[in-house]
């Protein structure tokens, strides 16, 4: 069983910069990635907070050269899923992937996280062409646009308040006839002028060519679409 120092769990940001900096502290290392080097940032169109690069950078783009980064220095990156953890206690433990197994003083989970998502037609094709997870990362993309925001509870009404500042106007569509929301928040989304509700009302569908421009929604009570 092949043996490493430092065996980190997930080739996205975080776990290609574990292992930039532990190959560079000359450990043995390997990083294992199950979908795609560079997480999250794979499927982002543009990331135009990230320093370094004063006129953005695709997402694809910035995951390529994070890749190279990590190789640079000798770390091992494999394309399997880790599937279970054995003798997390002892001094090795080992770590059991889709093809392998492997044998590691030191395990990094860096394993991310993913959105809930809808679940409805267009949904994975328009992400990040137009259907946005992040209002802070993206609000900037769609300045002087109208913008939905889906749900009813804080943190849909934060981030369409947040939202209110840099686009031209916020729909919040919750598929209840009340909100979740903490009452503030109920109260400063009521009297944001930029700010409309839609309750009763359910997405089920987001449509577009190349950008998404439309989102079809039900009125639960009425049944129109
Ligand atoms: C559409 C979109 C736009 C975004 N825009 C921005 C932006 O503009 N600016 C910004 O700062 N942030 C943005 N973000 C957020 C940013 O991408 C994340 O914060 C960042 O990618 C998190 O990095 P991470 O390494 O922690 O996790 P992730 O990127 O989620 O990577 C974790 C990796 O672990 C892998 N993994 C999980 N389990 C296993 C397993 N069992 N075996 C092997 N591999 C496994 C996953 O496949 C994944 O590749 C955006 C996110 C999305 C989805």
């Amino acid at each position: 069983m092949e043996q490493f120092d430092v065996l980190i769990i997930g080739g996205g940001a975080a776990g290609l910069s574990a292992g930039l900096y532990s190959s560079r502290a000359m450990l043995k290392t390997v990083v294992i990635e199950k979908i795609g080097f560079g997480g999250q940032i794979l499927v982002t169109d543009e990331i135009e907070n990230y320093p370094g690069f004063p006129k953005g950078i695709k997402g694809p783009e910035l995951s390529i050269m994070m890749e190279e980064q990590t190789r640079r220095f000798g770390a091992e990156l494999k394309y399997e899923e880790v599937v279970a953890v054995e003798q997390l206690n002892g001094p090795l433990k080992i770590v059991h992937t889709s093809e392998n197994s492997y044998c590691t003083k030191t395990i990094i989970i860096a394993s991310g996280g993913s959105h809930k998502k809808l679940g409805v037609p267009g949904e994975e094709d328009f992400s990040g062409k137009g259907v946005s997870y992040c209002a802070v990362c993206d609000a900037n993309f769609f300045r002087g646009e109208e913008v939905v925001v889906i749900g009813g509870g804080d943190a849909a009404l934060d981030e369409g308040s947040y939202l209110t500042g840099i686009v031209e106007k916020v729909t919040v569509i919750h598929r209840r006839d009340q909100l979740r929301a903490s009452k503030i928040l109920q109260e400063r989304a009521l009297a944001n002028p930029k700010m409309d509700l839609l309750l009763s009302h359910v997405v089920e569908e987001f449509r577009g060519t190349d950008l998404m421009d439309r989102v079809l929604a039900k009125n639960l009570k009425t049944g129109e679409s």
